[in-house]
């Protein structure tokens, strides 16, 4: 299969210092996840900083599993989700209610202004073992910046990111000072590293990062150093929804619940809202999950 080079994960290294950092692109993956509702531009910003953002973050996991950034609100947006699994395989949607405001937007600022009572889950859900659900303050002008302050109180790691999106592709930049864990390896590295690497990443443009490529955004910013590049990864728009899934959530909302959505349809259908996808249940296994029979 032909390796799709618009969505991709190009991991970084600086040589002989802490730092490792990720550019994220999403192109394909992005208009698929924009066509399946007829968002409003900004929503799509907001969509798309937030699809470049998981897609980040889904690499500082260790583990199998998924990562998802949601935003609830009250408002004219309720929610907004994106998620990426540890196969580099993402997708995202939100609600909302039009608004003026919404018509036009540079970046996460213009809907993030607009929330009531926001609140902005980092859920982690390994394939096996606890999930772990984080708050993150919304109270920073971008999605981006929320996510910084995040890291720097919460996880405690020096943490900067850059998002930038259009309606058609979005990109983004992460670089992490990591832990070190003896004082001899502090004495050796470079004290102005981290500053002077921020101070780099900061200058790079909106355009830059949607436009360039990996490999130009990197020499671009950081040219004076040694940057060490693995193998690029590929992002795919992917959903994780199953048939399992949906009876877990029938078993959620319970046998009485179950009932009445039979006496008014039969068989019961679940539309994936995320990829189209559609479930059926015959009234015998909607029941058949409670143990019952039909009556
Ligand atoms: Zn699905």
């Amino acid at each position: 299969m032909e390796k799709n080079m618009s969505d991709l994960r190009q991991r970084f290294y600086i040589e002989d210092c802490p730092v490792r950092g990720e550019v994220v692109h999403l192109e394909e993956a992005l208009q698929t996840i924009l066509s399946q509702r007829p968002y409003q531009p900004a929503v799509q910003i907001l969509l798309g900083e937030m699809l470049s953002a998981t897609a980040l973050l889904a690499s500082t996991l260790k583990i199998k599993g998924r990562i998802s950034l949601q935003i609830q609100a009250s408002g004219t947006l309720k929610w907004a989700m994106a998620e990426c699994t540890h196969l580099g395989e993402v997708r995202g949607l939100a609600d909302y209610e039009d608004d003026p405001h919404f018509q036009e937007a540079s970046d996460s600022s213009t809907v993030l202004k607009t929330l009531q009572n926001p609140v902005l889950f980092i859920n982690i859900e390994p394939e096996f073992g606890e999930r772990y659900q984080g708050i993150v303050p919304l109270d920073q002008p971008t999605l981006a910046r929320c996510l910084m302050q995040y890291y720097d109180l919460s996880a405690q790691i020096p943490t900067h990111i850059v998002l930038a999106t259009t309606t058609e592709r979005s990109g983004g930049l992460l670089i992490q000072l990591l832990p070190r864990n003896n004082e001899e390896e502090q004495q050796l590295i470079d004290e102005d590293i981290w500053p002077r690497l921020t101070m780099l990443t900061e200058t790079l443009k909106s355009e830059e990062l949607t436009q360039l490529s990996a490999n130009e955004i990197l020499y671009r910013l950081y040219n004076e150093e040694q940057v060490k590049l693995p193998e690029i990864e590929q992002l795919k728009f992917g959903c994780t929804c199953s048939k399992e899934r949906c009876a877990n959530a029938l078993i959620q909302i319970g046998v009485d619940a179950v009932r009445e959505t039979l006496a008014e349809q039969n068989p019961i259908l679940m539309d994936c809202q995320f990829c189209q996808a559609r479930y059926t249940f015959t009234a015998e296994e909607a029941l058949g999950l409670f143990g019952e029979h039909l009556s």
